[in-house]
């Protein structure tokens, strides 16, 4: 098909949960009509979801990653491995270190990056706290953890720091830390603390759903977890993290979470990115500055539900990410073969927090309010329900299984 000229150029740049759904969603959807191409920084797709699960030593590191080669090029889907350093829209080219890439529709699925500068001292790389955004901030944290645990007493605190917007993992940590404690009576030698921007817990930067922020405080408050709410963080010191009234939360082992902003290839173009670096988009998730450029994921850029007395970036979680990356490729094939367009904004999600010994379930339709649907539930059901999709999920990558969201 691409001999003869038929074929579009499809240019996908990010090759995580937005990426390899949109090229997988976009090969069933045009089949040879699409000439499809992953730019990507990393070799592997990551299952972040399993990375808390690791620093607790409770998952191997080698089973969360699959190298994203063979997957994709049985699928004939080129894997570009590098970084798109600009985009150059008036020729429509992606540009990498490996030449140029054409393409006539292009979609965004790059992520953000890490803002541990926004706070002195943040970040595992010559900073005081640990981090869970790559394999190997997880395994570094799972090391120092391990280490703090193994002494006669200890503090512990998890946190988000101002502006965060995927804080699940944080509340995942010290539940699951708190179960390892008591599974290994050693629960009353060691202070759980948890630090969030959130003006309460369970908020998520979606308005909380429903009665969840109820069931989510009774259970830290159950388990002995301190927590303190709109906590700005300004500074990560040794041994200490500093709030902007003073306080400090003196530490053994610390994780924080970072807020995100866009990178250089989104910032490429004029009036592509907002401020902080995440790309506008219509309801079909096509760029609002360019034409054949859609974005999916954590690099969409999507307001607020609210002001918070400390900032709280809206989630931009897995599930509704492979949702966009499915509507997007829906969208581009309609721009190629005509069809109803679907709206991939106003989206359900469904999140399950592992608590170590048991789990935390939510949906929420759509996931921003108002709703029309919630449903919250606890069980240990929710745990194994996560343990078991992380398996389907690493094999859907590996095989391009059928996604389970019904839709497009
Ligand atoms: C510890 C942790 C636990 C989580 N748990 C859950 C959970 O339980 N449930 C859930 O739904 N979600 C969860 N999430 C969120 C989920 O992982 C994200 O929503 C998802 O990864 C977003 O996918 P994405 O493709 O938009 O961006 P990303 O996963 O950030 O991927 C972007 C990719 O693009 C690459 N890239 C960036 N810039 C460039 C460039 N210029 N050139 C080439 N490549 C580039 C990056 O290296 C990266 O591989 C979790 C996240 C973390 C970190």
């Amino acid at each position: 098909m691409a001999a003869n000229g038929k074929a579009k150029k499809i240019v996908i740049v990010g090759g995580s949960f937005g990426g390899v759904n949109a090229a997988y969603a976009l090969r069933r959807a045009l089949g040879a009509r699409a000439e499809i191409t992953v730019v990507s920084r990393e070799p592997t797709f990551t299952f972040f979801p399993a990375l808390p699960l690791v620093i607790l030593g409770w998952r191997e590191p080698n089973r969360v990653q699959v190298a994203l080669d063979k997957p994709l090029s049985r699928r004939r889907i080129r894997l570009v491995h590098g970084e798109a350093t600009a985009l150059d829209a008036s020729a429509s080219e992606v540009i990498t270190a490996h030449g140029r890439f054409g393409y006539d529709f292009l979609i965004i699925a790059s992520g953000a990056e890490l803002d541990y500068a926004a706070v002195p001292g943040l970040g595992p790389a010559g900073g005081n706290t640990h981090s869970t955004f790559s394999l190997d901030e997880a395994v570094g944290a799972r090391d120092a953890l391990a280490r703090a645990l193994s002494a006669e007493r200890g503090r512990i605190v998890i946190g988000a720091a101002p502006g965060a917007s995927c804080i699940g993992p944080a509340y995942e940590i010290p539940l699951m830390v708190d179960a390892l404690l008591r599974k290994r009576r050693r629960r009353h030698r060691f202070n759980l603390r948890f630090l969030t921007p959130e003006p309460f817990l369970g908020h998520f930067g979606i308005g909380g759903v429903g009665k969840f922020p109820r069931l989510i405080a009774d259970e830290f408050a159950e388990r002995d977890i301190e927590v303190t709410t709109s906590a700005r963080i300004v500074e990560a010191q040794a041994g200490r993290l500093v709030l902007a009234d003073g306080t400090q939360a003196p530490f053994d082992f610390s994780l924080v979470i970072p807020a995100f902003q866009g990178g250089p290839f989104v910032r490429s173009v004029d009036g592509l990115a907002n401020p902080r670096g995440f790309v506008p988009v219509t309801s079909e998730l096509k760029s609002a500055r360019l034409d054949n450029v859609y974005a999916v994921g954590v690099a969409v850029a999507i307001a607020p539900v609210g002001p918070t007395p400390v900032p709280v970036g809206v989630p931009k979680t897995g599930h509704l990410t492979e949702q966009m990356a499915c509507a997007a490729a829906h969208n581009i094939a309609c721009d190629i073969k005509g069809g109803p367009k679907v709206d991939g904004l106003t989206l359900p999600g469904i999140c399950i927090m592992d608590g170590g010994n048991t789990g935390y379930y939510f949906s929420a339709e759509p996931f921003l309010p108002p709703r029309n649907r919630v449903v919250h539930k606890k069980g240990k059901w929710s745990r194994q329900l996560k343990l078991l999709f992380e398996k389907y999920y690493l094999a859907r990558i590996r095989y391009d299984l059928p996604s389970l969201h019904f839709g497009w």
